[in-house]
């Protein structure tokens, strides 16, 4: 009745055009948070199979769920809980670090459980959440150098994270990204892996790919922008959400149609029930968004509730079982996680990540194809 569908090939279709886009720098695929609301597992599966360079998670226990379910590509997490780092260190998580203290918790791990521990350092390059500030940016250096050199850690990459908000600030991180990166060097540190753009950095500025990407948006087909369609970037959204008409009737003139009132038929008109509501995802609070049913666009009438919403359809000839696409591909004419965000004044990345535990997720391009 509600269906999540995710395409894995378009998935790996995405990964392999943000892979030649960045050559020869790495990606690293993002897939935190359940890979965006697109499940992380089956993603992890499907990038593991075509041979990703790298996962991407926030939390060690992201880390670990994908370990346990026998993905092997290198993974790197970003947010430590400091109890479980000799885990990560057990797993063999790579772990951007952010704070002397860390640092002080990954040796000890490290000792404690006779495992040399792969290690990031991020730079706050202006983003102000996590990473060293530039005053502590020395001490962070020579006190990793130091614990590289006893045989604890080894440092792999340095990294940062872009705030996005216009081409000089974007440029400003840039510089103090390569000045950091210089000033670790002075102090004898270098870097194999340094990795500043994410999905819109990426797509924006070719010079700051460096030598690794960390793209999650882009890679599920989705624009990290506000002005610039997925289709232009040579994406594929992987995600569709859909219904099917769960109801229907004709009603008169001066119904009202869900709580509040919000809607009423100005004449004679069909009702149609869609089974998709705000516990499966769909922002309550979204401006009469427009949905695809049989082929045809139509808005959103009234209240979205719980479990459902409703739209009138007029006269149209809509049938029981009908399919209602919510969002999906707007090169085959559905609407796009992009419209429907910004009509509930939000962005692709919060819709997605927000889908309900109820609708049934199917899996395109697995074999054998898969529904859970
Ligand atoms: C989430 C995240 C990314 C991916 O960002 P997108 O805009 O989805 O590509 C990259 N790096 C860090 C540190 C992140 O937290």
């Amino acid at each position: 009745m509600r269906e999540i569908s995710i395409d894995l090939e378009a998935l790996a279709d995405n990964y392999r055009r943000l892979r030649e886009l960045t050559a020869p720098a790495r990606v690293m695929a993002v897939v935190k948070a359940d890979a965006y609301g697109h499940s992380a597992l089956m993603v992890a599966e499907k990038l593991d199979e075509i041979g990703v360079d790298a996962l991407g998670v926030a939390d060690i226990e992201e880390a670990l769920t994908l370990r346990y379910f026998g993905i092997q590509a290198p993974i790197m997490c970003w947010l430590l809980e400091p109890a479980i780092i000799s885990d990560a260190l057990d797993n063999e998580i790579e772990l951007g670090v952010s704070t002397l203290q860390q640092l002080d918790q990954i040796a000890e791990a490290a000792t404690a459980i006779g495992q040399l521990a792969a290690v990031h350092l991020k730079i706050d390059t202006g983003l102000g959440r996590n990473g060293f500030t530039a005053a502590d940016w020395s001490a962070a250096v020579t006190k990793a150098g130091e614990l590289q050199a006893s045989g604890l850690i080894k440092i792999v990459g340095v990294f940062s994270h872009l705030s996005n908000t216009d081409e000089s600030s974007d440029r400003e991180q840039q510089q103090r990204f390569e000045r950091a990166i210089a000033e670790a060097e002075a102090l004898g540190v270098s870097f194999e892996l340094r990795h500043l753009a994410a999905s819109a950095g990426v797509l924006s500025y070719p010079e700051m790919h460096y030598d690794m990407v960390r793209v999650g948006i882009a890679l599920y087909g989705l624009t990290p922008f506000d002005d610039r369609p997925v289709s232009d970037l040579g994406l594929r959204p992987v995600m569709r959400a859909s219904a099917r008409v769960a109801n229907l009737k004709r009603v008169p003139a001066g119904q009202g149609v869900s709580y509040g009132y919000r809607y009423r038929t100005e004449r004679e008109t069909t009702l149609a029930l869609i089974p998709f509501g705000y516990a499966d995802g769909m922002p309550r609070i979204a401006e009469s968004p427009e949905v695809l049913i049989a082929g045809k666009r139509y808005r959103v009438s009234g209240r979205i509730a719980m479990d459902q919403f409703v739209v009138d359809v007029g006269d149209d000839d809509v049938k029981l079982g009908d399919e209602c696409v919510i969002f999906g591909d707007s090169a085959r004419g559905e609407p796009s996680a992009e419209q429907l965000a910004a009509s509930a004044g939000t962005i692709n990345y919060e819709l997605v990540t927000r889908i309900g535990q109820r609708p049934i997720m199917k899996f395109l391009g697995t074999n054998p194809e898969r529904t859970s």
